[in-house]
């Protein structure tokens, strides 16, 4: 059995309290001029396809890319402000495989607890992080581990939110989903008119807000009704993980962006990392396989 890895190392910092990295940028709800973050999604540890013939407790293939995204991005300059990771850490659920789902979190968190203090890490839920209908229990199982599965910060004056978006697929959670119901409205009216940026895991759709419901978006009744709010709200970005490659969609000037997956693309592009840069009156976003990823980021 591994050695059990403290929850407070994530947890401290994706509450951006950790004063060892503070500086203007963190917690800052003014301008401070222009920075960047780094999106990646889906370290998936356990997942591989087409399956090989490996042990089940063999991720170390998936387990390489995580580390090698710690080194890239504790390699880069100036650093970012934090690394968000899109959800599906690890493959194991805790409602079906919860012991596996145990050794694939410790080995997740001894990889990324690597990255530099600077460095804040963003970890949103996955299906495969609390269950493809997950309950109560999955939830709080997975809060021990990583901390909120929704909550926001600033960062350098943009409102980010991250969002739990199993309760807009399947769940057996109704209390905790409503909380992130009311929660989420009290956001969007409070912060209506500010930037605002928002993680979550499954896309709300991945070309068109009318396009058909299927596994790797949200149904269309719902998706409709969200994307009217959070656009009303004025968020200008959304990223997404879940689908295993690149895929960039539009509702009117709101941009939707899905990043691949870190353990295993299933798309054309090899495994990677999306740097995203936020000025004064933009964002733009690239998205570099590992073996093009740079050392430096003009910001
Ligand atoms: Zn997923």
């Amino acid at each position: 059995m591994a050695e059990k890895i403290n929850p407070t190392i994530i947890w401290k910092k994706h509450e951006f309290e950790d004063e060892i990295g503070y500086d203007k940028f963190k917690k800052s709800k003014t301008w401070e001029g222009n920075f960047y973050f780094v999106v990646g999604s889906d370290p998936q540890l356990g997942y591989i396809w087409p399956p090989k013939d490996r042990e089940a407790t063999d991720w170390q293939e998936e387990l390489d890319r995580c580390i090698e995204t710690v080194e890239k991005i504790n390699a880069l300059t100036p650093r970012p402000q934090f690394l968000v990771i899109c959800g599906d850490m690890v493959n194991a659920m805790p409602t079906e495989q919860d012991k596996l789902n145990e050794l694939q979190v410790n080995d997740f968190k001894r990889v990324f607890s690597k990255l530099h203090p600077s460095i804040s890490l963003v970890c949103l839920c996955g299906n495969h992080d609390i269950g493809n209908t997950p309950d109560e229990k999955s939830i709080k199982k997975y809060r021990e581990e990583f901390g909120q599965d929704f909550y926001s910060f600033w960062c350098g004056g943009i409102r980010f939110l991250v969002i739990n978006s199993q309760f807009y697929k399947e769940h057996d959670a109704e209390k905790i989903a409503k909380q992130q119901e009311q929660w989420l409205e009290d956001q969007l009216i409070k912060y209506k008119g500010q930037r605002i940026i928002i993680f979550q895991h499954i896309p709300w759709f991945l070309d068109d807000i009318n396009e058909d419901d299927q596994y790797f978006n949200i149904k269309k009744e719902l998706r409709i009704e969200m994307i009217e709010k959070l656009f009303d709200a004025g968020v200008s970005h959304i990223f997404y993980g879940h689908c295993h490659k690149n895929n960039t969609g539009f509702y009117k000037n709101l941009e939707m962006i899905t990043t691949n997956a870190i353990g295993n693309p299933l798309g054309d592009e090899p495994p990677g990392l999306r740097i995203v840069r936020v000025y004064k009156d933009n964002i733009t976003h690239t998205y570099y396989p590992f073996e093009k990823f740079p050392c430096s980021v003009n910001i």
